[in-house]
């Protein structure tokens, strides 16, 4: 909070400090609190994982068949970087700051995602919602798409020749 700020407030009320719990907090426009996930834009991608600075954000994969998206909020630094490097826009950071609790559990949100696996080899290649981003906005057709990268090259490479072969008959 600005000084300016403050002096308007010890001008105005004769003190600075609030009665807190008892009137609101004084919360900047720039305070940043608890982020929240938001499923439904959520691709499991993983990028706020790697950017977290506390590993206040991971990606726990337990049967091989999905992948959850974990935030324990009792790690978080609140310094909003996850939500900057987000390519789904999926994370806001919110202003909620009152988070203590007695149960670890209730510090934790779990965002989960069910795992494609390559179409040709079986290897996992992406979660779901990432593969039908994937589609929407990429150039290559689907059947490429839903490959992993070597059975991608190997198909690419494939088709490459058939076609050079064709063209030198
Ligand atoms: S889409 Fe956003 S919130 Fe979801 S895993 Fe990727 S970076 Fe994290
Ligand atoms: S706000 Fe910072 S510390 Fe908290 S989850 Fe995001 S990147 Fe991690």
């Amino acid at each position: 909070m600005s000084i300016a700020r403050i002096l308007e407030i010890a001008f105005r009320t004769g003190r600075v400090t609030r009665k807190y719990p008892h009137e609101p907090p004084l919360l900047t426009p720039e305070f940043r609190g608890a982020v929240r996930v938001d499923p439904s834009k959520c691709w499991g991608c993983g990028a706020c994982v790697k950017i977290c600075p506390p590993n206040a954000l991971s990606l726990r994969s337990d049967s091989g068949r999905e992948v959850v998206l974990e935030y324990f909020v009792g790690r978080c630094i609140f310094c909003g970087m996850c939500a900057e490097v987000c390519p789904a826009r999926a994370i806001e950071v919110t202003k909620e700051f009152e988070l203590s609790s007695t149960s670890l559990e209730s510090l934790k949100y779990g965002v989960a995602h069910r795992l494609v696996r390559c179409s040709s080899c079986g290897s996992l290649v992406w979660t779901e919602a990432e593969l039908r981003a994937v589609i929407r906005s990429s150039p290559v057709a689907e059947e490429y798409v839903v490959l992993c990268p070597r059975c991608r090259k190997t198909r690419f490479a494939r088709a490459a020749s058939i076609r050079v072969g064709a063209g030198s008959e």
